[in-house]
């Protein structure tokens, strides 16, 4: 077994073997500009980039035109609220979004709101779900746009994605999803579920980092989006600079594969996240699982083992697990993650939270040593814990 053991796939995935095979020809012999298409060279790039902006857009039930390229699911977002200044401030100036959304969403949106735009962050229960009749009631004449997460990176929790894409449509608001954690572990259908707009990142799902890919929905509605990046025009004029080429055949790649292999990685997964969960709430009392019950990320674990600062566990467990946490301790004070103060967990569980993300290439063995070292450094921390002493003395848990 390879030491630490990688159970951190919400933060980045290891490259497929068979997708890094797919881009060596592309960082070697095959270097031709994508755009150059004046030779052979740059046509044959161009022919074999054109077959993998196919197979991005097939995972997504998409078609090829409706996909442009960009560095990542953080470009996507950006130019996602970049085009609601642009292009939709003229209709109206409210966004409609929730407290739990990854900081390449908050982030852009405190800056709309700078400029005189209204967000409305709807508030999550303590499982991370939202209410859809606070999002049916948040919906004004104003209402531009209605940007949710399609599954929350800390705690895993699954959006109902095609009902919102109802009330998007009946309310006629245009619907973004951040889907940087559902691709290739989730079906995904833009038609199906209603979505105008979608972002995901090949390195979430087993491909290559810095290459990403922003859905623009071209029918019924024709939506609409701004560049970010300006320059000699490439991808239809919305995202100009020479194509990361051997990163976008990797991106295709690992959908071809995340086509054909979603189902089983999900059992996969699943099998070992349930094993673990088993486990750590069996073995250990005081222990909450964060998230819903239901819909939840198949690989998601994420737990809070009372009376262990998830500071020190990391810690003790460092050489040997590859594992996050819900806070950050910086010089001397804890810091807890927006998403679990969203939560409004009681008591310690915020500062007490371990995000476990299991990958398709986890083996048993593996959880089975994770969740032993977990088990053993929970029961050596609370040893010394009086607080969770005084609390055994009570018989509480
Ligand atoms: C990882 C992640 C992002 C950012 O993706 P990048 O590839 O780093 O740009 C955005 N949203 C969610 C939900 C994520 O998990």
């Amino acid at each position: 077994m390879k030491l630490p053991v990688y159970l951190d796939h919400h933060s980045t995935t290891p490259l497929d073997p068979r997708v890094l095979e797919a881009m060596q020809p592309f960082l070697k012999e095959n270097f031709a500009n994508a755009a150059s298409a004046q030779h052979v060279l740059g046509k044959e790039v161009e022919k074999c980039v054109a077959h993998a902006r196919e197979s991005v857009a097939a995972l997504i039930g998409a078609r090829r035109d409706e996909i442009i390229f960009t560095s990542g699911t953080t470009e996507s977002n950006n130019q996602v609220f970049w085009s609601a200044r642009e292009i939709y401030a003229k209709k109206g100036k409210h966004i409609i979004s929730q407290q739990t959304e990854h900081r390449s969403v908050l982030e852009p949106l405190k800056a709309l709101e700078k400029e005189g735009f209204r967000v409305t962050y709807l508030p999550v229960n303590v499982k991370g779900e939202i209410n859809l009749k606070d999002l049916e009631q948040a919906v004004t004449n104003e209402t531009i746009l209605i940007s949710l997460m399609h599954a929350n990176n800390e705690i895993g929790t699954v959006h109902p994605i095609e009902a919102i894409g109802k009330i998007a449509k009946s309310k006629q608001v245009l619907f973004h999803v951040d889907a940087a954690q559902t691709s290739g572990k989730l079906r995904i259908d833009v038609e199906q579920m209603g979505i105008d707009l979608l972002s995901f990142s090949a390195h979430k799902m087993y491909g290559p980092k810095g290459v990403g890919a922003l859905y623009i929905r071209r029918k019924n509605p024709h939506v609409r989006v701004a560049p970010l990046i300006l320059g000699g025009g490439h991808e239809n004029g919305l995202r100009s600079g020479t194509l990361n080429v051997p990163g976008i055949i990797g991106f295709g790649k690992t959908c071809e594969l995340a086509a054909l292999e979603t189902d089983q990685d999900f059992k996969h997964t699943q099998v070992l996240r349930n094993h673990l969960q088993h486990r750590l709430t069996h073995e250990l009392d005081l222990v909450f699982v964060h998230g819903a019950a239901k819909e939840r990320l198949p690989h998601n674990l994420s737990v809070s083992f009372s009376c262990t600062e998830s500071d020190a566990l990391m810690m003790a467990v460092q050489d040997k697990l590859a594992v996050s946490s819900g806070s950050a301790c910086v010089s001397g004070t804890t810091h807890v993650s927006h998403v679990l103060k969203a939560l409004n967990l009681e008591g310690d569980l915020a500062q007490t939270t371990i995000r476990f993300g299991i990958g398709k290439f986890n083996k048993l063995e593996e959880i089975d040593f994770a969740a032993d070292q977990i088990i053993e450094a929970v029961k050596n921390l609370r040893a010394m814990s009086p607080i969770y002493q005084d609390m055994k003395a009570k018989g509480i848990g």
